[in-house]
């Protein structure tokens, strides 16, 4: 099984339908988009890669990056996807460690340093003649038969390899199969979203991540793929795209979710152009507050659906349905709202102690994930794969909850959790109050060193601009609503949160500034 046989059915089905588009502008259907990987595909073999080859990405979000992706698959070869907000140093490293022999790439990336990426056969700049000729295609229409036949592949056969944000260490290099991608396209459809021939997803997010997979629900379905001309995410003209292609659907992460919120508000747009603009929009990634999904819905109306997922099982985890969102008479409606939701349709979900034994309901453990998403390992890495995956089950490092009814309530990443005096501290419970205080606009907590305690709890704050904190109320708010010992002993009040490429907040960059 491989991929691109989606592309080759959506192509035979309907050649003329648009596929790709650079903004408003069309630029593939699915039998010319089909047609190019053919002739990329071609290419590569002729290069002499094999089935199982890498080819790196490390661009912006290209009108091309689909068709370089298909093109690999077609050939058999495996797509590494690189963060374009790397620097170039580690996107050397990765292309090293996964001994890519191509790599695509747009120069706006490759060139913010003096380095030159090294070892590679060829590297491919997709704005250049090369790409263009590369491109270049013999003048003869799409063939249903296909020309250059689809590699054979194994649905365990590598596709996608996938290197981890790393919040902490050299990042490990995920191995996701076709299995794994065609799971998760088909769970898109059972616990995320409808799809239909005439939608349009739009690539706001980085490609090489979550947003450029869901490229695979959508192409089952024969819809449209938007890429902004930005290349990223501009709230102010994904609006406007939205208005003439769509509605869109999109993934998001938080972050960028409350800075779509910012736009609608500020430029005092309706719930119903909202909707008109939104058919949906996929958040995850990282913790969305109750408070501002609640934000979120009031402005832009009932668009949103919440997923939870990791790069070793991607997009599949546990979704939160927009029904979910929407059900206010629910008795727990508010608990459903802070929650990750329940696992999705292929996925079975968990919640264990340090020993591996299931926990009963309420009590916080490891989340563990069972299911035809989860990746086949590390690469070349044994220790790490198994660690991570035991008797068929994947130890997240996320700890969480989940009640009677199956909604997983996520606490915070194991290494997160804060032990002050022996108790268990969530960071996650004391963020989502300290984010209710006026004036509030991000926060992140963590444990300091502490002689006495182990570990006290430091809340660090970031004022909404023109907002000044005093943190005798933050204080009041925290003992109105949590215990005590979990209250921050300190606050730091800073312009900003340190991040990493993904937008997630990086506690270890706080934690050292604590020593
Ligand atoms: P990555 O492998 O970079 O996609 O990061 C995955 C991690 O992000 C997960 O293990 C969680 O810690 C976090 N995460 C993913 N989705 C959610 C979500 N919906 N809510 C809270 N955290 C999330």
């Amino acid at each position: 099984m491989n991929l691109a046989h989606l592309l080759q059915r959506q192509a035979s089905i309907d050649p003329e339908r648009p596929a790709i588009l650079n903004g408003t502008q069309l630029v593939a259907t699915h039998g010319q988009w089909a047609q190019r990987c053919q002739h990329l595909a071609r290419q590569f073999q002729a290069a002499g890669l094999q089935p199982g080859d890498r080819v790196a990405l490390f661009m912006r979000n290209h009108v091309r990056t689909l068709e370089v992706i298909f093109a690999a698959w077609w050939a058999g070869l495996a797509v590494v996807p690189i963060n374009a907000k790397l620097h170039l140093r580690e996107a050397q490293w990765i292309m090293d460690n996964a001994q890519a022999r191509w790599a695509f790439v747009t120069a706006d990336i490759t060139s913010k340093t003096d380095d030159k990426l090294t070892g590679l056969e060829r590297l491919v700049d997709l704005d250049s003649a090369e790409a263009d000729a590369l491109w270049f295609l013999p003048a003869k229409g799409y063939q249903a038969g296909c020309e250059t036949p689809i590699a054979e592949r194994h649905a365990d056969d590598l596709a996608w390899l996938f290197y981890t944000s790393g919040t902490t260490g050299r990042p490990k290099g995920v191995m996701i199969t076709h299995r794994n991608l065609m799971t998760m396209g088909l769970a898109y459809f059972c616990d995320v979203d409808a799809i239909s021939p005439q939608d349009t997803i739009a690539y706001a997010a980085p490609m090489s991540h979550g947003a450029g997979i869901y490229a695979i629900p959508h192409l089952m379905a024969g819809a449209r793929h938007m890429v902004p001309p930005s290349g990223g995410f501009d709230p102010a003209e994904l609006f406007a795209l939205g208005e003439q292609v769509g509605p869109l659907s999109m993934f998001a992460a938080p972050t960028i979710v409350k800075r779509l919120v910012d736009h609608a508000e500020a430029a005092g747009l309706s719930m119903q152009t909202c909707s008109q603009t939104f058919k949906t929009v996929v958040y995850g990634g990282a913790p969305m507050y109750a408070a501002d999904i609640q934000r979120a819905l009031r402005v832009m109306g009932p668009c949103f659906v919440q997923i939870y997922g990791q790069g070793e099982s991607p997009m599949v985890g546990t979704a939160l349905s927009r029904h979910h969102l929407q059900d206010t008479a629910h008795p727990r409606h508010l608990e459903r709202l802070a929650s990750v939701g329940v696992a999705q349709t292929p996925v079975r979900i968990r919640v264990t102690d340090a020993h591996g034994q299931d926990l009963p309901t309420g009590e916080v453990g490891e989340v563990l994930i069972q299911g035809d998403s989860v990746m086949a390992g590390y690469w070349r890495n044994p220790e790490a794969t198994a660690s991570a995956i035991q008797k068929d089950w994947l130890f997240t490092g996320d700890m969480g909850c989940l009640d009677a009814d199956g909604f997983l309530t996520l606490k915070d990443r194991s290494k997160d959790m804060i032990i002050s005096g022996g108790s268990n501290i969530y960071p996650r419970e004391i963020e989502e109050v300290l984010l209710h205080a006026p004036g509030v606009a991000e926060v992140a907590v963590v444990g300091a060193p502490d002689p006495e305690w182990g570990e006290v709890v430091v809340a660090f704050v970031v004022p909404q601009t023109g907002h000044e904190l005093d943190t005798a109320t933050l204080d009041a708010l925290c003992l109105q609503e949590i215990a005590r010992f979990k209250r921050p002993k300190r606050y730091e009040i800073v312009a900003s949160l340190p991040k990493n490429n993904y937008g997630k907040v990086l506690k270890t960059e706080l934690r050292k500034r604590l020593g």
